[in-house]
């Protein structure tokens, strides 16, 4: 998702309360950042926000962080933190490139990091930039804490098939894994549709998802 520029975009993140910088950050802060010593779980590519503004309002006792790369989709998830009646104390965006992300966590710093519809790269020559690459996987090891998960989802079949095999290359283990995620009871209990999700689910796409851990 890469939405049109947006003018002053900039400016508003570079202003905002919801937003923590990365050239400000330093891995092993969050739980300042926070000031408290609830598990961390992130979204990388979260898009406008949806999916990480739904799981903070049900979960206070756990603190989340939103990645996104681009200013244009990350001011959406601004506006729609504007609407919200009261602030959320327990989530912070941040706008960043996730390649750059054991520089901004330390080892064990994260619980959970969540992956949804993230882009597809489709073309060979740039399968180390899709989030599920083993290179990716490398990268999550060393924020995550032992046994921390990743949990992706997405209606691409092509990347689903590269993800999962991209587990297992980065010698992580598969913990659930389904192909029809809304037609799996106990995998949907809990399940936040993301926005990519209730637009392909709607046009008739079954949801994939995996949780892996190392
Ligand atoms: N997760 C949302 C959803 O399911 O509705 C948005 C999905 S959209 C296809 C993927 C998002 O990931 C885009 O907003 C894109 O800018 C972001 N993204 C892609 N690569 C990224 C990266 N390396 N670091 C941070 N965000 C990234």
């Amino acid at each position: 998702m890469r939405l049109r520029n947006i003018r002053g975009s900039r400016e508003v993140i570079a202003s905002s309360d919801y937003v923590v910088h990365e050239e400000e950050t330093k891995a092993g802060s969050w739980h300042q950042i926070f000031h408290n010593t609830h598990p961390i779980h992130i979204e990388i590519g979260m898009g406008k926000g949806k999916f990480i503004m739904a799981l903070a309002k049900a979960h206070p006792e756990i603190n989340y962080i939103g990645i996104e790369k681009y200013s244009s989709v990350l001011i959406r998830a601004l506006d729609k933190m504007k609407q919200e009646e009261t602030p959320l104390p327990n989530l912070y965006f941040i706008r960043m490139d996730a390649e750059n992300i054991t520089k901004v966590f330390a080892k064990g710093e994260v619980e959970r990091i969540y992956l949804n519809f993230s882009d597809p790269w489709p073309k060979d020559r740039h399968a180390k930039r899709r989030l599920t690459s083993k290179e990716f996987f490398a990268r999550y090891h060393k924020i995550l804490v032992t046994d921390g998960l990743v949990e992706f989802k997405t209606d691409n079949r092509a990347l689903f098939d590269f993800s999962v095999e991209s587990v297992k290359e980065a010698g992580w283990k598969l913990r659930a894994l389904t192909y029809d995620l809304h037609k799996e009871e106990e995998l949907n209990k809990d399940n936040i549709m993301t926005e990519y999700e209730e637009r392909f689910s709607a046009l008739g796409n079954p949801i994939h998802k995996l949780i892996a851990s190392y």
